[in-house]
């Protein structure tokens, strides 16, 4: 226990899906996997319950949230979808890919939400249990990654625990999320263009986004983030004593991202081998070079801010 309240610890059945919706309901706050990372999930139409993420994370006012929500159907009450932003929708719904629109006037949804911007993020996750919890409740959830702001994502409910117990009412233990890096954040813009905010698990073919670094628009793409509290060195070929070593490929580590040079299974793992490491006894992290292909470019973009201290 490390804060107030004592954290339920729910399993991913009916019961305990049944549970979170009634603890959303109240206001409550509810680590729940997904198919990127575990996200800790409030009513997005409720002002305290949003206000509370943020106690909870330590995270920035201005940093907003994405809403999750069960269908593109749902998501038309929020946000207007033109015929771009409706066929990414199509195309890549339910899955990892959070569209950033043109929020709706009087949408219902807390202003700090989209932390007082025009624009909303959602989301329509395919995990089952996020999708129970979802339909069950029948509102939108916030959630961002269940962990402390700065620190590495969850992808176990173990992880959410190591810096989230006793800050948040449940977490639902549905074992290790599959994807492991959060979801694509692509803007949509009036004239059709789309922006990549965030690389992740979906790739645009090459010339379909550009790229932004607008501060506000993705504090995601803030310079240190995602930090397991040690110095981190890249593109490592092999670990001094004092490194634990993140391997891929032939690149043999104490933790290995995918010794078959696997990105998807790269993605998978990087963040449990980044709990690893901030975990052993040794004061100082390497990690192999990693191709920057692919969803390497999402593994890449993580890892470079995992790469700078924290101040
Ligand atoms: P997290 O879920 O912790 O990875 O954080 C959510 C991410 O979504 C952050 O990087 C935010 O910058 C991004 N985000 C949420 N809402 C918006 C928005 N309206 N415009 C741009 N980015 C957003
Ligand atoms: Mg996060």
């Amino acid at each position: 226990m490390t804060g107030k309240y004592a954290t339920e610890q729910l399993g991913a059945d009916a019961e305990g899906i049944g549970r979170a919706a009634a603890i959303l309901r109240e206001g409550g706050l509810v680590a729940i996997p997904t198919e990127t990372v575990y996200g800790l999930a409030a009513r997005a139409d409720s002002e305290a319950a949003v206000a509370r993420i943020y106690t909870a994370k330590g995270r920035p006012g201005f940093n907003p949230l994405i809403v999750h929500v069960a269908s593109q159907e749902r998501a038309t009450q929020f946000a207007t979808f033109d015929a771009p932003a409706r066929e990414l929708a199509e195309r890549h719904w339910p899955g990892p890919l959070t569209l950033v629109l043109p929020a709706l006037p009087d949408n219902g949804l807390a202003p700090a939400v989209s932390a007082g911007l025009p624009t909303i993020a959602l989301r329509c996750p395919e995990h089952p249990v996020m999708r129970a919890v979802l339909t069950e409740l029948d509102l939108p959830l916030a959630a961002p990654s269940a962990n402390r702001s700065g620190s590495v994502s969850p992808t176990t409910a173990a992880h959410v625990l190591a810096t989230l117990d006793g800050r948040v009412d449940a977490v639902i233990n549905g074992g290790e999320c599959q994807g492991g890096l959060e979801s694509t954040i692509a803007a949509v813009r009036g004239d059709g263009r789309i922006e990549e905010l965030r690389p992740g698990p979906i790739t645009f073919a090459s010339g379909r986004h550009l790229r932004t670094d607008h501060p506000i628009e993705a504090p995601g793409q803030l310079a240190s983030h995602y930090s397991p509290g040690k110095p981190l060195r890249l593109n490592a070929t092999g670990g001094a004593d004092d490194e634990f070593l993140i391997g891929f490929g032939t690149v043999e580590g104490d933790c290995g991202l995918s010794p078959s040079g696997d990105l998807v299974e790269a993605a998978s793992r990087l963040y449990a081998c980044l709990h690893e490491a901030a975990a052993s006894d040794r004061p100082r992290i390497a990690v192999a070079p990693v191709p920057n292909e692919g969803i390497g470019r999402a593994i890449n973009d993580r890892l470079r801010r995992a790469a700078v201290p924290v101040d």
